[in-house]
């Protein structure tokens, strides 16, 4: 563990993910002992943050308090487990909360909406794969759902709750304004850029939702991801506090290199669109290079697609059943 700042500390643990290997979980050790994010409440990175509370002098009954940054599971599942130990109460943006409160009921929804989808053997079982794993994680009561500029007192620690829609509809940062730190989530991470874009059931539902008549479910979005950085563009910061990855000391230029990055990739699927690609396999084939973690690119693609016939650049025709894009 790494002492960051009076009473604020990291703590590195693993997660079973390829793509996301390693979370930073932080605990504050102010009138209230908090914790931001917990894990995937396995037995390992349970005892992980015993062990972190030990070598400050406290135990696991001393946490107060949870705060989830979005709706992501390496961020909650834990959160269940540590209540149990701890009693403490749970914070999250209120568009997180209806998710965490409800989890189970929402995998086992979408169990069912997929049995009942027609698509193609292949996506079914990388859906159904995933959603089996996240069978497992627990629901967790939300106490206190948060919303944009509520303050999170915590004695020396005071926090200001700052809703960053787009990586996830529920995504919000946390920021110290007397220490000039941000606690980013998945907003802003240490390397590289989040994912933002459909899940593999979001993509799924999108494709069904009007055919069984559910709403659509808010997925990640690339407009309001680019909001949320600029929004972050007007505090007043020392140093960033990610999820994932080393901590941030050039937040500014930081933020800037993450948008420009993804208006890069934007601006590689209009060349791409340029050159005669029109569906959603070939632009995510030309932009992105690869296949692999395919359901992924596409789902990246998709938040691209969607900011682009927002801003009428492009249209969309539907001929059989496929979409196909066109340039404006
Ligand atoms: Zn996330």
């Amino acid at each position: 563990m790494e002492k960051i700042d009076e009473g604020i500390y990291k703590l590195k643990i693993n997660l079973p993910f390829r793509w996301t290997p390693e979370l930073n979980i932080y605990i504050i050790t102010g009138d209230e002992i908090t914790l931001i994010d917990t894990g995937m409440g396995d037995p390992n990175s349970f005892r992980a943050i015993s062990d972190a509370l030990k070598g400050i002098r406290l135990e696991l009954t001393d946490i107060n308090k949870i705060i989830n940054t979005h709706e992501h599971v390496e961020h909650f599942a834990g959160d269940e487990n540590i209540k149990k130990a701890s009693g403490a109460n749970v914070s999250a943006h209120k568009k997180a909360a209806n998710i965490i409160q409800n989890f189970n009921n929402y995998v086992s929804e979408l169990f069912n909406t997929i049995k009942e989808a027609e698509i193609e053997p292949r996506m079914r079982a990388v859906a159904e794969g995933y959603l089996s794993f996240q069978a497992a994680i627990s629901s967790t009561n939300v106490e206190k759902p948060l919303k944009e500029g509520d303050v999170v007192d915590l004695g020396s620690v005071i926090l200001k709750a700052i809703h960053t829609p787009g990586h996830a509809p529920g995504h919000i940062c946390l920021y110290d304004e007397e220490r000039k730190i941000l606690f980013s989530g998945d907003q802003v991470i240490g390397t590289g850029t989040p994912f933002v874009g459909y899940g593999i059931t979001d993509m799924i539902v999108d494709r069904v939702a009007n055919k069984l008549g559910m709403k659509k479910v808010e997925h990640g979005n690339m407009t309001d991801y680019l909001n949320s950085l600029e929004r972050l563009l007007s505090l007043d910061m020392k140093i960033i506090l990610p999820s994932h990855g080393p901590i941030i000391t050039e937040p500014y230029k930081k933020i800037r290199e993450d948008m420009e990055r993804k208006l890069l990739r934007e601006q590689m699927i209009l060349k791409a669109l340029e050159s005669g690609e029109d569906t959603l396999d070939g632009l995510t084939r030309k932009a992105y290079g690869s296949y692999q973690l395919d359901y992924l690119l596409k789902g990246s693609t998709m938040a691209y697609i969607d900011r682009l016939l927002a801003l009428g650049k492009i249209e969309k025709v539907e001929r059989e059943n496929q979409n196909y894009y066109k340039l404006r």
